[in-house]
């Protein structure tokens, strides 16, 4: 198959473009296209023979449901059992935005798009090329990250390309995400609501709209082996890049000199290098390659940034790289849920 890509400024839509691309989505095809949080892979979420191609195009394992984005509220209300009443109240809050909220589902969604669930996962993309697919094609789009499973999630349409090339008729080409790291997945099933993946949107912001206590699933803290994840993605070793991955935390002086020891030690090995770091630091390390993931006092850089240094990872064929941690103040939970996976919750603290 021969994949198209078409440029779609946010600001001047290309109708002929959008149009092309919601007819492909009707027909029961895929298309992928930008949101605020990563690239998506879109399909008609009501049809389980397109949200199937999505499984074989990604290669994702078939018990791994898939997120329904919607243009209006009232899609919610269509494809949920029933509706609880936190949903209208973080929709007011938080949508277009990265919430997912997870409900019951109703006859309508099939279950070749919930991978086997009661429930399904929704959203409303706050970026103005997805709103616009979703509104054009008259379809609610099942979309998961538009990268070959186990990739990091593509942050940019190049991205996308690499991991579907051949795969997919239609990349719809955005330019650079904004947020860089997928959803928060908002469980509204049981009596206290409960966050199945951290992500932009905190716990502390939930619990000042719901003015409740909000739980975090125990499945996705630390390094649970023992406890299965609520969401069936997150068991999943996600965004592993080729090389090896290894956080080392702790004061900043001592972090410089383990990494540029670990680093030394494999160049002597005759193995390649790279090393994560902050513009504040970037200049303190030795090793095949640094690269600077943005200033450590912006956390919104560095979420935005984590993918596609991962990716450079895999081009530059390093063997093993180090990264600095980044467990800032608000996003740092969501920062840190990515890269300790793709580390394979490899982490060495420093005095
Ligand atoms: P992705 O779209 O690639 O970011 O993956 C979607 C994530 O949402 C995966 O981790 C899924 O397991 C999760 N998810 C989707 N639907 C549900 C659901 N009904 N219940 C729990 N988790 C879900
Ligand atoms: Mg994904």
């Amino acid at each position: 198959m021969k994949t198209t890509l078409r440029k779609m400024e946010s600001k001047a839509i290309d109708g002929e473009a959008l149009r092309e691309a919601a007819a492909i989505i009707r027909e029961g095809g895929l298309v992928a296209f930008p949101t605020e949080t990563v690239y998506g892979l879109g399909a008609d979420a009501l049809r389980p023979d397109a949200a199937k191609k999505i499984y074989e195009a990604k290669g994702r394992p078939s018990d791994n449901p898939l997120i329904v984005h919607v243009c209006e509220f009232g899609e919610l209300a269509a494809i949920a059992k029933a509706l609880p009443p936190e949903a209208e109240l973080l929709a007011e809050a938080f949508w277009p935005g990265p919430l997912t909220m997870v409900v019951w589902k109703n006859d309508r969604v099939p279950y070749a798009t919930t991978g086997g669930m009661d429930t399904v996962a929704v959203r409303m993309p706050d970026h103005p090329v997805a709103l616009a697919l979703i509104r054009e094609s008259g379809c609610l789009i099942a979309a998961p990250s538009a990268n070959t499973s186990g990739k990091p999630s593509p942050t940019e349409a190049a991205h996308v390309a690499l991991d579907l090339d051949g795969k997919i008729p239609l990349i719809l080409d955005g330019g650079a995400v904004g947020i860089g790291i997928e959803s928060t997945i908002l469980d509204l099933t049981e009596e206290t609501p409960m966050i199945l993946r951290p992500g932009y949107i905190t716990k502390e912001m939930i619990e000042e709209v719901l003015q409740k206590e909000v739980r975090v699933d125990p499945g996705i803290i630390g390094d649970s082996a023992d406890r299965k994840p609520k969401a069936p993605g997150m068991k999943y070793r996600h965004y592993a890049p080729k090389a090896d991955l290894m956080l080392v935390e702790g004061e900043e002086a001592a972090v410089i000199q383990k990494i540029n020891e670990l680093a030394a030690e494999k160049r002597r090995d005759g193995r390649k290098a790279g090393v994560i770091a902050t513009d504040e630091t970037k200049g303190r390390y030795e090793a095949d390659y640094v690269v600077s993931i943005g200033a450590r006092t912006d956390e919104d850089a560095i979420a935005r940034h984590l993918y596609k240094i991962l990716r450079e990872f895999d081009e530059l064929e390093v063997d093993v790289i180090y990264s600095e941690s980044f467990a800032t103040p608000r996003i740092g939970g969501a920062i840190m849920n990515r890269l300790m996976k793709a580390a394979g919750h490899r982490i060495l603290t420093v005095e």
